[in-house]
């Protein structure tokens, strides 16, 4: 079976760190996760193309760059409780677990998040849990986090997630509608938000309530 390392290393030097993400833990990570392990048999060979991929249920695994950008805007050092809201493939999560010591991943649709916790798995990343769960609210039992990411877009910021946030933490998410969306980054100071815009971005909705495999 093909393990794609040339499209790998391309992909990190050519989409991330010649495009501005040069965090040296950010890219050894890129270069060390299989990304096309994360997508559809059949897009294997698409896996490392500098674009969003289908993951199946109409969701998509993040362009290359975005998760780079994304995973360096939170400044890990390694010792983190992060939160992810959106676990789609899992392929962001299993960036994460190199970057931090603990992760939990939460996603609505309960399929993706059974078929992401078993690529987890089988990838040996042991410091990742997956939920099948709506992430709007947050995980209150697992908080507080150090870090969160949201990898789908709300309309506005969840006030819920920032509350789950440390003294000293960061969120990064999109905010936006079908328009227009743009990534943020809060640090929360004093228990106050302070917000540094990035750019300009596209994710799939941040939408409510759990989809189980029955379709409830
Ligand atoms: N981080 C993913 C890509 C995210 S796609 C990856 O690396 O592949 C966005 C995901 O967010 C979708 O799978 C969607 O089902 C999920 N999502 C949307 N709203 C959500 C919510 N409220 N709670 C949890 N997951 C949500």
């Amino acid at each position: 079976m093909r393990d794609y390392a040339v499209a790998r290393r391309r992909m990190v030097d050519e989409q991330i760190r010649d495009a501005g993400v040069t965090d040296p833990a950010v890219l050894a990570a890129m270069r060390e996760v299989p990304r096309h392990r994360f997508v559809p048999r059949l897009l294997h060979h698409r896996a490392y193309q500098g674009c969003a991929l289908p993951i199946g249920h109409g969701q998509t695994i993040s362009q290359p760059f975005i998760v780079g950008l994304m995973t360096a805007l939170l400044e890990l050092k390694g010792d983190e409780r992060v939160l992810e809201v959106g676990t789609g493939s899992g392929y962001q999560a299993a960036i994460l677990s190199r970057l931090a010591r603990e992760v939990v991943s939460v996603e609505r649709i309960e399929a993706l998040a059974l078929r992401a916790a078993k690529t987890l798995e089988d990838l040996g990343c042991a410091n990742v849990v997956v939920r099948a769960a709506d992430g709007g609210a947050g995980q209150p039992e697992a908080g507080p986090f150090d870090a969160v990411m949201v990898t789908a877009c709300p309309p506005r910021l969840p006030s819920l997630l920032f509350h789950e946030l440390r003294e000293g933490g960061v969120l990064v998410l999109p905010i936006g509608d079908d328009d227009e969306q743009i990534l943020y980054r809060y640090r929360k100071v004093g228990g106050e938000p302070i917000v540094e815009r990035s750019v300009a971005c596209r994710f799939v909705p941040m939408l409510d309530g759990v989809q189980r495999l029955d379709g409830e």
